[in-house]
């Protein structure tokens, strides 16, 4: 790669990046980004917190501390990574699901279904999320559980300050699995209905924007990486993670670890014993733990653990 090449990447992960605050598909597109003001003041009110609500949400510690400061680097560098690394996988998830509709195909024949094109845009955005959550949820727990993973996973813990931003805080290794992940899932369930759709397929690509993830994101998905203590009501804390649920999964007490391991269902961990409530939880501390916090302090610390 000549100077001018990587020159060329740099800046088109700069853009890639920046890009995201413009795209409804990500969780700092501006408009949730408003939304997560919002119910930042709602508990702001609520929780009579002394000092004005600006101080509150833009406090220099939170965005621009030695701790924030790696977040911003993880998220140009990963940028850098997806127009390098990631951007050429993508045609895999294609391949995948062209070869999961051939091998039904072969197997079982051509479906007689009959199912109009309304369900099967439903069933297909119901069943990918359902899956990728699923999917998200075990490879977040093997990224917990697995030594030598957790050393990778370790970057995303070691903020201990956190803000939207936090959640580019990824190692590369990590987003490279995480997109692997993403491709199969997507090859396999889009090749399956696909299959089902019996060539109504096209309508799937008016699909911009999953109802789900918009859903989600508008909830205050944003407010998860971040010192507001959103929490959702007992009930509902049993089916989606609040954003305080998923501070108490950065806690660095040993009673925290390896908790609330769901990306937006809580369903999982609540089959899979992992689960803790907001209400069962008074202070929280981010981070690794004293111990540990010290050799992952910069970027480079956390580039190579
Ligand atoms: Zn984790
Ligand atoms: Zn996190």
């Amino acid at each position: 790669m000549t100077v001018t090449e990587l020159y060329e990447s740099v800046w088109d992960g700069v853009q890639l990046s920046a890009g995201y605050i413009l795209d409804p598909n990500k969780r700092i597109y501006y408009a949730f980004l408003v939304t997560s003001v919002v119910l930042a003041f709602g508990v702001f009110r609520t929780s009579k917190i002394k000092g004005s609500f600006l101080h509150y949400i833009f406090n220099p510690r939170v965005w621009w501390g030695d701790s924030p400061k790696v977040d911003y680097a993880f998220l140009i560098f990963n940028g850098l990574v997806k127009v390098i690394a990631i951007a050429p996988m993508l045609v895999l998830g294609l391949y995948l699901s062209f070869y999961t509709k051939e091998f039904l195909l072969s197997k079982l024949g051509y479906p007689e279904l009959q199912i109009s094109s309304f369900w099967i845009v439903f069933f297909y955005t119901s069943t990918l999320f359902v899956v990728k959550d699923l999917s998200s949820y075990v490879v977040h727990w093997l990224f917990h559980k697995v030594p030598w993973l957790w050393k990778f996973h370790k970057v995303h813990h070691s903020a201990t300050v956190l803000n939207p931003i936090t959640q580019y805080r990824i190692h590369p290794f990590e987003l490279i699995v995480n997109n692997l992940k993403g491709l199969f899932v997507f090859g396999v369930v889009t090749g399956c209905f696909d299959y089902l759709s019996n060539g109504q397929f096209s309508v799937f690509s008016i699909l911009g924007v999953n109802v789900f993830g918009f859903v989600f994101m508008a909830l205050g998905a944003n407010l998860r990486h971040s010192h507001v203590k959103l929490e959702y009501p007992s009930w509902m804390e049993s089916w989606v993670i609040s954003p305080l649920q998923h501070q108490v999964h950065h806690s660095d007490n040993p009673d925290h670890y390896d908790s609330n391991l769901g990306s937006v269902l809580s369903i999982w961990d609540r089959v899979f014993g992992t689960l803790i409530k907001s209400r069962e939880v008074t202070k929280i501390k981010f981070g690794l733990g004293k111990k540990e916090n010290p050799r992952y302090r910069g970027f480079w610390q956390n580039l190579f653990p």
